[in-house]
C-alpha cells in the first residue's frame, strides 16, 4: 500500500495537475464544419497570435448529442484586453468577470479568459457567504482550473477546431455516452457555492434526456432552500431558460420531483394544488414547448401569466366574495399575483405589464354584442389574450363555445360577423352593467367572472 503510494508520488502522479484525455475526431466525429463561422474565426485568429483557444461548454456538449447549439462560447488564455485588441467589432462586458463579445455579421461569440478559483484566505474580502455561496470568482486561471470550476463533466469539454480534438478533463465524453449528468467535485459543496446549479441540473437533465447521477441528485432536495439566498434576477434568468427550453413540461415535472419548485415559483405550488390549475399550467407549458420546437416566438409575459392565472383567479373571486366590484377586485388580484413572486423571482416590469394586459383582457371575451367584439379584435394584444382564452377553454375553466365563437368571428366576413353578434334580448350594456354592479358581479354561463365593467 505504502510502496504503491510512494510510487505514485515519485512518478509525479499526485503532484501533476490532472491531464485531459485528448479525444481525436475519429473517435468523437464532430468536424469543424459544425462550428459556427464566427466561433471558427475567433479561435483561428487567437491561435494565429499564439494564444490557445477552444470552443467550450454547452456547444460542445450539444454537438456530441447531435443537437444544434444555441450559441458558441470560446475560452482562451488571452486576457480580455488582448482579445479586444484582435477584433475590431468587439466589446468587453461584465463588471465582475469580464468577457469579450466578438461580433461577426449577425453572430456574436462570447470569449472568456480561463478562470480559476480564489484561494480561500483572501485577506478581509469575503469570497463566500455563510452558506458557502461564492460571491467572487473573478481570477484568471489555467485551462485545467477553468474545466474544474465548471458545473457538470459534460459542460467542461474543450473543442479545438484546428485539430478537431476534444480535451476532456473530467470524463465528460464517457458521461455523455452513458447519458449521465454528473457534477464535477463534491456536489454538496458545488451547490452551496452556487445554488442555481440545482436548477441547471434539472433543466439539462430534463431537456437533454439525461439521468442525474445519484450522487449529484441526492443533496438537491435537502439544499433546495438555498435558492432563497440567490439574487432573484439570477433565478429569473435560469427559470426563463428552463421554461423556454422547449422541454418545459419535463423540466417542471422534474422540478417538482426534486422539491425545487418551492424556491422558484412559490405560487406554482398553490396553482398546481387547484383542481383546474394543474391542467391549465400543463397545457400552457405543452403549448409553449410546441411553439418553441416549431420555431415560433413565445412571450415570457404570456407564460408567467399562465403560471400565475389560477392564483389570480382565486384571489379575484375572494375579493368579489367580500363585496368588492369585479374590476377593482381583478386589478387587486393581479397586483397580488405579481407581488407574491417579487421576493423570489423579480419578474421584470416588461413581463409583468404583459401579464396584466393579458389578464385584464379576459373578461372582455365574454362581450359579444354591439361594437365591443370589434374593438377587442383591434386591441394590440388581442392575439395573446385570445390564445390565453383558448387555453382556459381547453382546461375546462371556460365554456369552449366561447373560444370557438372567437375563432370564427376573427376570420368571418362582415355579414357573418354581424350575424354572429349575440342578440339574445339581453339588456343594453349600460343597463346590464348597472344591474351587475348592484348584484356585486355575476358570471355568464361557463365563466367565473363576467367583467363587463372592463369594457373600454
Ligand atoms: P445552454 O446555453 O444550452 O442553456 P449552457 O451549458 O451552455 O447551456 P450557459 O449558461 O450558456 O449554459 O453556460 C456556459 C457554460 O458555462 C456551461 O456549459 C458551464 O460550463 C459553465 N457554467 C454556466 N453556469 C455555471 C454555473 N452556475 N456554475 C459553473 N459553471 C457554469
Ligand atoms: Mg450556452
Amino acid at each position: 500500500m505504502i510502496t504503491r503510494f510512494l510510487g505514485r508520488v515519485f512518478s509525479g502522479q499526485l503532484f501533476k495537475p490532472p491531464q485531459p484525455k485528448i479525444i481525436p475526431f475519429i473517435v468523437h466525429g464532430v468536424g469543424r464544419e459544425a462550428i459556427s463561422p464566427c466561433a471558427l474565426r475567433v479561435t483561428q485568429t487567437l491561435q494565429r497570435h499564439e494564444f490557445s483557444a477552444f470552443v467550450v461548454g454547452g456547444a460542445v456538449r450539444d454537438l456530441l448529442l447531435g443537437r444544434r447549439p444555441k450559441d458558441f462560447d470560446v475560452a482562451t488564455d488571452a486576457t480580455p484586453e488582448e482579445v479586444r485588441g484582435l477584433f475590431r467589432r468587439s466589446r468587453v462586458i461584465g463588471r465582475r468577470f469580464r468577457l469579450v463579445q466578438v461580433m461577426c455579421g449577425p453572430e456574436t461569440v462570447e470569449v472568456s479568459t480561463f478562470r480559476g478559483t480564489h484561494p480561500v484566505d483572501e485577506g478581509d474580502e469575503r469570497v463566500a457567504d455563510e452558506h458557502g455561496r461564492i460571491l467572487r470568482d473573478n481570477v484568471f486561471g489555467s485551462q485545467e482550473q477553468d474545466a474544474t470550476r465548471r458545473d457538470f463533466s459534460i459542460n467542461a469539454l474543450f473543442y479545438d477546431p484546428a485539430s478537431q480534438e476534444i480535451w476532456d478533463y473530467h470524463d465528460g465524453v464517457a458521461d455523455l455516452k452513458r447519458r449521465r449528468l454528473r457534477m464535477i467535485g463534491d456536489p454538496e459543496r458545488r451547490y452551496r457555492e452556487d445554488p442555481v446549479r440545482m436548477l441547471r441540473a434539472v433543466r439539462l437533465a430534463a431537456s437533454r434526456g439525461l439521468e442525474i447521477d445519484p450522487g449529484t441528485r441526492r443533496p438537491i432536495r435537502r439544499l433546495a432552500g438555498l435558492l432563497a439566498n440567490v439574487p432573484p434576477a439570477r433565478v429569473l434568468d435560469e427559470m426563463l431558460k428552463l421554461l423556454l427550453s422547449g422541454h418545459s413540461v419535463q423540466c417542471v415535472a422534474q422540478l417538482r420531483k426534486e422539491g425545487l419548485h418551492h424556491g422558484v415559483l412559490p405560487l406554482l405550488e398553490a396553482t398546481m394544488g387547484q383542481p383546474l390549475g394543474e391542467r391549465f399550467v400543463m397545457l400552457a407549458l405543452r403549448n409553449t414547448d410546441e411553439r418553441i420546437l416549431a420555431g415560433k416566438p413565445v412571450s415570457p409575459g404570456f407564460l408567467f401569466a399562465a403560471l400565475l392565472w389560477h392564483e389570480v383567479l382565486a384571489a379575484w373571486k375572494g375579493f368579489e366574495d367580500k363585496g368588492e366590484p369585479p374590476v377593482p377586485a381583478l386589478y387587486r388580484a393581479m397586483e397580488r399575483g405579481v407581488q407574491a413572486q417579487a421576493g423570489k423571482l423579480a419578474i421584470p416590469h416588461r413581463f409583468s405589464a404583459d401579464m396584466k394586459e393579458i389578464w385584464a383582457l379576459q373578461p372582455r371575451f365574454l362581450q359579444r354584442s354591439g361594437k365591443r367584439p370589434y374593438r377587442l379584435l383591434e386591441h394590440l394584444r388581442f392575439r395573446a389574450g385570445y390564445d390565453f382564452l383558448r387555453l382556459r377553454c381547453e382546461s375546462g375553466e371556460v365554456d369552449p363555445a366561447i373560444g370557438e365563437w372567437w375563432a370564427r368571428f376573427q376570420h368571418a366576413g362582415e355579414a357573418e360577423r354581424s350575424q354572429m353578434l349575440v342578440h339574445d334580448g339581453e339588456p343594453s350594456g349600460r343597463r346590464r352593467r348597472r344591474r351587475r354592479r348592484r348584484r356585486g358581479g355575476g358570471g355568464a354561463p361557463g365563466m367565473m367572472h363576467s367583467g363587463s365593467e372592463l369594457v373600454s
